[in-house]
C-alpha cells in the first residue's frame, strides 16, 4: 500500500485563486476513491484531462467528467442565462387573434391563469419547474463560482453546493418549449399566432440552463470548496462498498465509512448516507401504485375544455391526440402520444418489473436492467409537456365566446402522475439490481479493477 499524504483543509485556504490552480488529481499524490451511485463498485479515478471523462469499470455510470476553467465556465454561462430569463419574464411571451378579437399574454401568466381556473397545484408545478427553480439553481451556481474565483468560498456554499444535485431533474425549461411548440401548431389553424421578444428569450434560456448544468465539474466544485478528505483506511478497489462496510457520497463522492445502527452523514458534505436507500423497494412501490392510481383519472378526464363561438368540447388525453391525427398533426399526434401514454405507462411498467426482478436469487443482465433504470429516470419529466399545453393553451386563448380554453380535472391528475413517477424512480435505488451476484463477480473482477 503506498503511503498516503494527508491534504489539510487549511493547505487550501491560500490566498492564490483555487479556479487556477491545476485540477484536483494533480494536487494529490495519492489514489482518489470513488465508490459507484449506480453499482457500489470501488474504483480508483485516473487523471484526467479537460474533456475526458472516467466510468465506472462494473456499470460505465460517469463519476467525474473534466471541464477546463470549470468555475469560470459555469458562471459566464449561469449569468447568461439569467439575463435570458429577464428577457424571457420582461416582454410579450406570444399574442393570437380570431376574427379582429385577441390576447397576449406574458411567461408568468401560463401559470396565474391556471390559479383563475381553481387548478393552483399545477399553477405551482408550472411556475416552479420553468422559472423559479431554475433562477434558484443559477444563483447558487453565481454564487459558489463567484467564492471560488476569489479564492474563498462565500458564506453557506458547502449547502448550496449540496443542494445543486436535487434541484436538476426538476428543472423543465426545454420540456416547456416543446410544450410552446405543440400549443402553437394545436392552434394554429384556427387562429392568427405572433411570437414575442420573450418566446425566443425563453428558447436561449432553455438552452443556456442545459448548457450551465452540464458545466459543473462537481468532483473540481467540491474538490475547491472542501478539499479531499482520505478515504477509510485499507479501502479496496474491486469490491463493493457495502462489502466493505463503506459507501459512496451521492453528492460528493466520497468514499464514507458507515458504523452499523447509526445515521452517518458525508465528512466532506455533510450529505445523508446510506448504504443502501432506505425501504427502498417499499417507497417505490407506493408512489408507483399512488401514480397508477391518479393515472385513471388523468385519462377519464378532459384535460381541457375548448369554447368555440358558444360551442364547448372536452378533450381527453388521447382525445386530443385524435384530434391531432385527424388535422393532419401526425409529427404533434405522436410527440403527445409518446411523451403522456408511452413514457408514464412504460416508467410504471419498467419501475415495477425492476422491483420485483431485484428480489430474485441470481441477476442476470445487470447492465441492460441498469440501462433500463437510466432510461427511465432521464424521459420521466418530458412526461409534462401535455400539462405545458394546457397552461399556455388556457392563458392564451381567452376571447370569451368566440373562443376560450379552460383547464379540465385532468390536468392535475396527470401532473401528479408526473412528479409521483419521477419521485419513484428516484427512491429507487439501482445498487439492488447488483446486489445479488455480488459474490461471484467479485472474485472474477478484482484483478481487472483493482490494476486502476
Ligand atoms: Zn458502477
Ligand atoms: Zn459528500
Amino acid at each position: 500500500m503506498p503511503h498516503f499524504r494527508l491534504l489539510k483543509h487549511s493547505s487550501l485556504s491560500v490566498n492564490a485563486p483555487l479556479v487556477d490552480r491545476q485540477p484536483p488529481e494533480s494536487r494529490v499524490q495519492r489514489r482518489r476513491l470513488r465508490a459507484c451511485h449506480e453499482c457500489d463498485w470501488v474504483s480508483a479515478l485516473p487523471p484526467l484531462r479537460s474533456g475526458e471523462k472516467a466510468s465506472c469499470p462494473r456499470c460505465s455510470h460517469v463519476l467525474v467528467k473534466r471541464h477546463r476553467y470549470p468555475a469560470q465556465r459555469s458562471m459566464a454561462l449561469a449569468i447568461a442565462a439569467l439575463i435570458a430569463l429577464i428577457v424571457a419574464i420582461s416582454f410579450p411571451f406570444v399574442s393570437f387573434s380570431v376574427s379582429g378579437v385577441g390576447n397576449r399574454i406574458e411567461l408568468s401568466q401560463t401559470a396565474t391563469t391556471l390559479i383563475a381556473f381553481h387548478q393552483p397545484v399545477v399553477a405551482i408545478i408550472v411556475i416552479m419547474t420553468i422559472a423559479v427553480l431554475p433562477t434558484l439553481y443559477l444563483l447558487s451556481v453565481i454564487w459558489l463560482q463567484l467564492g471560488l474565483l476569489h479564492g474563498k468560498p462565500l458564506a453557506y456554499s458547502r449547502d448550496i453546493a449540496r443542494s445543486l444535485a436535487h434541484l436538476t431533474p426538476w428543472m423543465m425549461a426545454d420540456v416547456f418549449i416543446i410544450g410552446a411548440l405543440v400549443s402553437l401548431i394545436k392552434i394554429a389553424g384556427m387562429a392568427q399566432i405572433e411570437l414575442g421578444i420573450s418566446f425566443w428569450g425563453f428558447c436561449i434560456f432553455a438552452v443556456l440552463l442545459l448548457m450551465t448544468i452540464q458545466s459543473i465539474d462537481a468532483d473540481w466544485m467540491w474538490f475547491s470548496l472542501e478539499g479531499e478528505p482520505l478515504a477509510p483506511e485499507g479501502t479496496q478497489t474491486g469490491a463493493t462498498a457495502a462489502s466493505q462496510r463503506l459507501t459512496g457520497c451521492p453528492t460528493c463522492g466520497l468514499v464514507n465509512s458507515l458504523t452499523p445502527g447509526h445515521k452517518s452523514r458525508c465528512i466532506r458534505c455533510h450529505e445523508k448516507l446510506h448504504s443502501r436507500l432506505p425501504y427502498s423497494l417499499q417507497r417505490t412501490w407506493a408512489l408507483l401504485g399512488a401514480a397508477t392510481i391518479m393515472y385513471i383519472p388523468a385519462n377519464v378526464y378532459p384535460i381541457m375544455t375548448t369554447t368555440s363561438l358558444g360551442h364547448s368540447s372536452s378533450s381527453t388525453i388521447i382525445g386530443g391526440v385524435v384530434e391531432l391525427i385527424q388535422m393532419g398533426s401526425w409529427p404533434v399526434a405522436t410527440v403527445i402520444f409518446v411523451a403522456s401514454i408511452i413514457v408514464p405507462v412504460g416508467k410504471l411498467l419498467a419501475l415495477s418489473w425492476l422491483c420485483t426482478v431485484v428480489r430474485g436469487n441470481s441477476q442476470p443482465n445487470t447492465i441492460s436492467r441498469t440501462r433500463l433504470y437510466r432510461i427511465t429516470e432521464f424521459i420521466g419529466r418530458w412526461s409534462m409537456v401535455d400539462v405545458f399545453v394546457v397552461a399556455i393553451l388556457v392563458a392564451l386563448i381567452r376571447a370569451g365566446s368566440l373562443m376560450s380554453i379552460t383547464p379540465g380535472p385532468a390536468a392535475l391528475a396527470f401532473g401528479s402522475v408526473v412528479v409521483l413517477t419521477m419521485l419513484a424512480a428516484m427512491t429507487f435505488d439501482p445498487r439492488l439490481i447488483w446486489d445479488a451476484p455480488t459474490k461471484a463477480a467479485s472474485t472474477s473482477n478484482n484483478s481487472h479493477s483493482g490494476s486502476h
